[in-house]
């Protein structure tokens, strides 16, 4: 959701709606509450996008299976089939949501107490999760004791980690994934927390290479294919390591595929 999220963002970010409609009665009143007010800002929340107002209002989507996000200029249409559900427009472009989706308002303030928003993992992509915050959630009562190779898949811990990433951020990190938040030091904890935060940006910007920049620069040169650089570990059992040589392991933690080295990630 980060990329639509930015898209959002440039087309109709920090202008006044023109245009806020709802396909749902029970939101009416919101349309013309929100109409002329400036849309400040557009977070994203796992799967959920949060679209911030300058009263502190926000409006709420997840797009479920189907809900997709289409881009106009002003008063157009896409030529679509789908239902419409939320349209927001500024005096030159329009953002348009279709089809199923959860769409709903939050006064200022309401927005911890959203069911959704409550059981949903801290977003490693919103503006306020840096390393600290991250390291501070990671070691919360709820999940220092559990071993970080299933907390990883869990969207309630951290929200838009997919299996690669656990692989992944478990390597960068030198941890093995039976380890528990409350089993490492200071200096583990901060490097976890790192890890999470370098490779969840890295791999939005990179669409999803993993591994470091120098290495993938030097790998592409020698021909190497992106499958084969791509990653440090995930997808890579039987070949070795990059940094010490010995083969990749792979096994199954949580019913997923998980890749580790043996040597950089000691048990
Ligand atoms: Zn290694």
């Amino acid at each position: 959701m980060y990329r639509v999220a930015c898209r959002i963002q440039s087309d109709i970010g920090g202008q006044v709606m023109s245009e806020v409609w709802f396909a749902f009665d029970r939101l009416e009143p919101w349309s013309k509450r929100l109409t002329g007010r400036v849309l400040e800002r557009v977070d994203t929340l796992g799967k959920a996008l949060l679209l911030n107002f300058e009263d502190g209002s926000c409006i709420y989507t997840h797009n479920q299976l189907y809900g997709r996000w289409m881009f106009k200029p002003a008063g157009q249409r896409p030529d679509t089939n789908r239902q419409l559900r939320l349209a927001l427009g500024s005096e030159s472009r329009s953002a348009l949501l279709y089809s199923a989706s959860e769409i709903d308002v939050l006064e200022a303030g309401q927005l911890e107490t959203h069911p959704f928003i409550a059981r949903a993992g801290l977003d490693v992509l919103s503006s306020e999760a840096d390393v600290d915050r991250i390291a501070a959630h990671v070691v919360d009562e709820a999940y220092r004791r559990r071993q970080l190779g299933h907390l990883l898949l869990d969207q309630g811990f951290l929200a838009g980690v997919g299996n690669y990433l656990r692989s992944e951020i478990l390597f960068l990190s030198g941890l093995h994934w039976q380890l528990r938040p409350a089993d490492l030091d200071e200096g583990q904890l901060r490097g976890f927390a790192e890890a999470v935060h370098a490779l969840m940006w890295r791999s939005v910007r990179t669409e999803g290479i993993t591994n470091d920049r120098a290495r993938v620069v030097e790998l592409e040169r020698a021909g190497w294919k992106r499958r084969d650089y791509r990653h440090y570990v995930f997808n890579r059992d039987g070949q070795v390591c990059f940094e010490c040589d010995r083969p990749i392991e792979r096994v199954t933690v949580s019913g997923r595929r998980l890749y580790r080295c043996p040597v950089c990630q000691p048990g």
